[in-house]
């Protein structure tokens, strides 16, 4: 291999096909799962809508953009006409310059108004650096006119003030309309009456609890927007997602139009497919070791390639690896690799964007895509080490590369568990299916009643606000008067506490939080969710933080804390627990054959009674009793039963039944995220042998948040879909009993134990033959 230090920004030939080819070389050929060449697609051009204002054109024609795609022009022509619309289109589709036409316009309009100020518009992304990145775009066309201005949780005070009496465009998130804005409305009077357009960013991240939250921020907001007399116009923009108006429609409550057409070009995208090998019989070499050895050979090849993991901890391990194995090969190419670390400050990403230009770095690992807030598109090759969890993020990684007239690469490398095994043997899951819906229920009693409250203490509460906050508002109110949260008064329902009410909500997961502390410093490492405590810093546990371990010394409920030392003990833990779970209700069920599958209101009991030390090798070396409380979770759940005499007609004995139902509820809860957007941990299951309330095996899974959050739900409704890539996955395994590939799962409270995956296979198979 030749030294190269030269940097060149020079276009070259990229043969993608032939990259490709190189990786699969010899023995390798077998991990190359699938390849699908996505064909070039050509721009729809139109020109500029007559009403645009002078001074936005100028900006953008002077920087070369002389015509819309066919999409920005639709969403800037619906946005004007005051319809809420919802733009579905691909990664840099130019969906930002499809809102800002009308946006912009109708602020520089209203620029010239007597309080100068006479159109606002409030910009809304998932994250800090996404609208700071917004700013930075807009400043760089500077439109004469218009006061733009980030108002996060970092902005000084002073600034707030400019920002409130003087801004025309204000970019923020739903944590600060929560926490500051709307509680302060009084204050932002004048921004309010004034306001023309919300745009909502990057929507399709508001899904599952988070979604409902943002909903129901959303609902406040125009609500509150209402009493000053303004009536905004709502633009979202999205990925690519199946039925994006449906999201649109539940995350206001309003209709919305949906603009799915993508006009921009696109040029060609060599996907690929790729299992990492077996290295044992049940186990398979990481996603991530794998998508280090891919990247150190295209970085050789100098194809200039960003690989995706899943975790910090991921990605340094890429950029580790890639380096290490660079360095047998070519020193000098070892510096050329870095791991994007997250929170650079702004010139440190123009620095960074710069290097990937100028291709003095040919391999950046990094993990998500969103996360990045840089513009790096123009690379040769995607890898991403593991499904990033649904298809509009792989499709917003793989967008990352390609640059203007030439083809791009793309490798999806399959992690060691379910979902990724079912992907890559089923290609049309990925590139044939309509990307899955974003599920999320706004009506979660769970998550309305405390924004209800704050809704209250905004503005009272009065029957009309059905209108904005659903039918269940009186009821929900009276709930909250009787909590002595609210007072019923003639004008309507008060907010009757001391305290701010938006303090009592966290619109990033229901309930509290634990947290991390190193007991020399008293230092803060970080936190988890309380519900996840128990089984991940019980005291005696080994607990990882950003790869390093620590051991818990104390966790200590009464104050949320638990207490930890760095270092390696040399041993792993981890917890067993019993779960039990009562049915309160059915809501809906089906009938298939000697099976029924229903879906509806349970109670899970949960309760963490002891752990496990395993040396590095897997052996146990003792079992440890735990004192925790019996945690219950009121949600909601699918669940299936099938009478014993049917399992035994399928070949599953008596003694196979638990097993058999273990091992097919692991596997079913790895194939869920498949059709509900939300990943494993979003939810769990339990499966057993005789249940009371059925009086038959049952195997049921449920949402892991109070109330629930609509995955199970989803479960219910394409339950043949979802057991069927349940089949299929576990069928479709090379290994011999069972493997984190198939049916066993990294948060098991037995321990993997017992599990049956001849049992499951003929379950499924039995179940489905009904179904
Ligand atoms: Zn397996
Ligand atoms: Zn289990």
């Amino acid at each position: 291999m030749p030294t190269r230090h030269t940097v060149t920004a020079m276009p070259r030939d990229f043969d993608p096909r032939a990259a490709l080819d190189h990786l699969a070389r010899g023995a390798r050929r077998e991990r190359l799962v699938h390849v699908r060449h996505l064909p070039r697609r050509e721009a729809e051009q139109v020109p500029w809508p007559e009403w645009v204002d002078p001074g936005v054109y100028a900006a953008w024609s002077g920087a070369g953009v002389t015509h819309l795609w066919s999409h920005q022009a639709q969403l800037a022509e619906l946005a004007r006409a005051g319809r809420h619309t919802v733009c579905a289109t691909g990664t840099a589709s130019g969906k930002s310059l499809g809102f800002l036409v009308p946006v912009l316009t109708a602020l520089a309009e209203g620029s010239h108004a007597p309080t100068g100020r006479g159109a606002t518009a409030l910009y809304l992304a998932p994250t800090k650096a996404l609208a700071a990145d917004q700013l930075a775009r807009l400043e760089a066309m500077s439109v004469p006119g218009v006061r733009s201005a980030v108002y996060d949780g970092d902005t000084p005070t002073d600034e707030r003030r400019w920002i409130r009496d003087h801004a025309h465009y204000v970019l923020s998130n739903p944590d600060l309309l929560h926490h500051a804005l709307l509680p302060g409305h009084a204050q932002w009077a004048p921004f309010l009456r004034a306001l023309r357009y919300v745009v909502v960013d990057e929507c399709h991240v508001y899904r599952g609890v988070f979604g409902a939250h943002v909903s129901a921020v959303l609902r406040r907001l125009l609500r509150v927007a209402a009493r000053y007399g303004s009536r905004p116009t709502v633009l979202f923009a999205s990925a690519t997602i199946a039925a994006p108006e449906s999201l649109a429609e539940a995350l206001i409550g309003a209709p919305v139009t949906a603009i799915t057409h993508d006009g921009s070009p696109r040029e060609a995208t060599t996907f690929a497919l790729w299992e990492p090998p077996l290295d044992g019989e049940d186990s398979r070499r990481s996603a991530v070791s794998e998508s280090a050895t891919l990247l150190a050979d295209l970085v050789l090849h100098d194809v200039q390639t960003v690989a995706f993991a899943r975790s910090r901890v991921g990605v340094e391990a890429v950029a580790a690896a890639t380096r290490r194995d660079l360095t047998g090969v070519d020193p000098s190419l070892a510096p050329r690799v870095a791991a994007y670390r997250g929170g650079y400050l702004p010139e440190e990403r123009r620095e960074l964007e710069r290097s990937l230009r100028e291709r003095e770095l040919l391999g950046l690992a990094a993990t998500s895509a969103l996360e990045l807030g840089i513009d790096i598109a123009g690379l040769d090759a995607v890898l991403v080490a593991g499904w990033p969890g649904t298809r509009a993020s792989l499709w917003q990684q793989a967008g990352r590369a390609g640059r203007s007239g030439t083809p791009s690469l793309a490798v999806l490398v399959a992690a060691d568990d379910p979902l990724d095994t079912y992907l890559v043997h089923h290609p049309e899951a990925i590139f044939a299916a309509p990307v899955e819906a974003s599920v999320f229920d706004p009506a979660n009693p769970h998550v309305l009643t405390p924004h209800l409250a704050a809704a209250a203490a905004e503005l009272p509460l009065t029957e009309a606000d059905t209108e904005w906050f659903g039918p269940t508002v009186p009821q929900l109110a009276e709930s909250l008067v009787a909590g002595g949260v609210l007072r019923r008064r003639p004008a309507g329902w008060f907010w009757a506490r001391p305290d701010r009410a938006s303090d009592h909500v966290e619109l990033r997961g229901i309930g509290r939080t634990v947290r991390i502390v190193e007991s020399r410093t008293g230092r803060v490492l970080g936190t988890v969710d309380q519900a996840r405590a128990d089984s991940a810093v019980h005291t005696g546990a080994v607990y990882l933080h950003q790869g390093q371990p620590h051991v818990v010394t104390e966790l200590d409920l009464a104050d949320a804390a638990a207490h930890v030392v760095a270092g390696d003990p040399g041993w792993s833990t981890q917890a067993r627990s019993t779960s039990e779970f009562r049915i309160l209700h059915t809501a809906r069920q089906h009938q298939w054959g000697p099976a029924t599958l229903s879906w509806g209101a349970v109670e899970v009991t949960h309760q963490v009674t002891s752990f496990l030390r395993r040396l590095p090798t897997g052996e146990v070396i003792g079992e440890h009793p735990l004192d925790l409380p019996r945690r219950t979770l009121s949600t909601m759940a699918v669940w299936w039963t099938l009478p014993e005499d049917e399992l035994a007609l399928a070949g599953v004995g008596e003694a196979d039944i638990p097993g058999a139902l273990h091992a097919a509820e692991h596997a079913s809860i790895g194939l869920l995220p498949l059709i509900a957007t939300c990943d494993r941990w979003d939810i769990g299951g339990v499966s057993t042998a005789l249940h009371a309330d059925t009086g038959l095996p049952t195997v049921l899974v449920y949402d892991g948040h109070p109330g629930g959050a609509g995955f199970a739900e989803q479960g219910f409704h394409r339950a043949i879909e979802w057991l069927t890539a349940t089949l299929d996955t576990v069928r479709s395994c090379e290994c011999s009993s069972g493997c984190p590939s198939c049916v066993q799962s990294p948060k098991c409270g037995n321990g993997n134990e017992p599990l049956s995956k001849s049992g499951a296979l003929r379950t499924l198979a039995h179940l489905l033959s009904a179904g």
